[in-house]
């Protein structure tokens, strides 16, 4: 089956065709056939496309909106100048998966679009203003393109984590502020978590419920996961993905006292420090100087930058927080995955997160650790290790593809 995945944002649209028959377990069935991102729409656009076979598309182009992108990526695929295997036409596309970031306490699991589907995803854009407004341009332009015949599924970023407990989902507000408006913890980047906890069990051959595992999510955005028997059990984004380990630029975990007392201080507004604290705090806050680690590393390498190493140093030590926290609250864990750009790729990173946590059982084989990069998954830990360390490179759109697969043909999720 060719599913079509979008990840659409306010003004851009990332895609993918991927053929999957998810009732094989076995994923070296599953092929992406096309990838694609359009920046920028609404304005000149930049659009890049790129095929298995090689061919590769990058031009800047006037897309006026999301509609307007779908027309130019199905114009570029139906000329046959991309060489597409078996995609000639919209009919050779099966069906349609689309990420939305929210949905509320209503979606436990991905589920086909219908309108009462569209209606509650509508209702969540108060709990996520600039997200699911995005998503939602994004299946409109898909159903205007495709029309209703064609399944459209939505996977949730959220649905993971609806096991989360109360005990870990509540703030200690005063409770009606739960009951009235929902404020709770609903946490973040579920495909990713699901995936590589998902991806781990089928690599090692345990059973979902016979596992824990704590998934470490470092990318721009960074979130932890405890996993207890194959469920989301806690996670550090919250209420927004602005809550938990420090990021790219959004300050994660502070003293909520401090947004009216930086107010007062500054003479500025709370929808100013909103904008603070979420694109100019983290790794680019503190060290000043940019939020990509790439960077921070060889800041420090190559000028021993003093306030590149406390950014680094202050990144990892609210990751070794949340690992002794979760591994606490869940008894112990089998299992650490890394993953994301930082979590795949930087041994660095890794290193000094682990390093001194061999008390709790977590010992990493220094030279794996090294090996581990650049798309190679695998075990980084030394045999002795009692707590397992991972790396294993998330791929959401394929739990999008995979999910998809299953809502249009009734399977159960997993
Ligand atoms: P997003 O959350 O936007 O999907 P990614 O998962 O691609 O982002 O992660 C981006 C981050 O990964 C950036 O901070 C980037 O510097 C970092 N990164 C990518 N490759 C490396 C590397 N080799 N070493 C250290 N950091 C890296």
């Amino acid at each position: 089956m060719n599913i079509l995945v979008i990840n659409s944002g306010s003004s851009s649209l990332k895609f993918q065709i991927i053929e999957t028959d998810q009732t094989l377990i076995d994923s070296s069935t599953d092929k992406i056939k096309l990838k694609g991102l359009i920046d920028r729409i609404g304005t000149q656009a930049l659009a890049k496309i790129s095929v298995p076979n090689g061919i590769e598309i990058k031009e800047s182009v006037a897309i006026r909106d999301h509609s307007a992108a779908l027309d130019y990526i199905f114009k570029k695929i139906t000329s046959g100048t991309l060489n597409l295997d078996g995609i000639f036409s919209l009919s050779d596309i099966h069906a349609i998966g689309h990420r939305v970031v929210h949905g509320g306490e209503k979606f436990s699991k991905s589920v086909l679009v219908d309108k009462t589907v569209l209606k509650s995803i509508e209702d969540c854009i108060d709990l996520a203003p600039l997200h699911n407004p995005a998503n939602l341009k994004g299946i409109q332009a898909t159903l205007a393109l495709f029309g209703e015949k064609v399944p459209h599924a939505v996977v949730f970023d959220t649905a993971f984590h609806s096991t989360i407990p109360e005990v870990n989902y509540l703030y200690a507000l005063p409770y009606q502020y739960y009951r009235r408006y929902r404020i709770r913890k609903y946490g973040f980047h579920g495909l990713s978590h699901r995936y590589v906890s998902y991806h781990y069990r089928k690599k090692v051959g345990i059973e979902r419920d016979k596992v824990n595992i704590i998934t470490v999510h470092l990318g721009n955005g960074c979130s932890i996961c405890s996993i207890k028997e194959g469920k989301s059990f806690n996670t550090s984004m919250g209420f927004t993905p602005l809550a938990g380990l420090i990021m790219g630029t959004r300050a994660g975990d502070i003293d909520a006292s401090i947004p009216e007392y930086l107010a007062h201080k500054e003479g500025i507004t709370l929808s100013d420090i909103d904008i603070l604290l979420n694109k100019a705090s983290g790794l680019l806050g503190i060290s000043g100087l940019t939020n990509d680690m790439r960077e921070l590393l060889d800041e420090e390498r190559e000028h021993h930058d003093r306030r590149a190493t406390l950014a680094i140093d202050m990144f990892t030590m609210r990751i070794k927080h949340y690992l002794g926290a979760y591994l606490a609250e869940m008894g112990g864990a089998d299992a650490i995955i890394f993953t994301g750009g930082i979590g795949e790729n930087s041994s660095e990173v890794r290193r000094r997160i682990c390093e001194g946590l061999q008390f709790l059982g977590i010992e990493l084989n220094e030279q794996a650790n090294k090996e581990k990069c650049l798309g190679v998954e695998g075990d980084i830990s030394t045999p002795n290790s009692k707590v397992k360390a991972w790396v294993i490179p998330t791929n959401e759109e394929l739990m999008i593809a995979r999910d998809t697969f299953r809502c249009v043909n009734g399977l159960p999720a997993f």
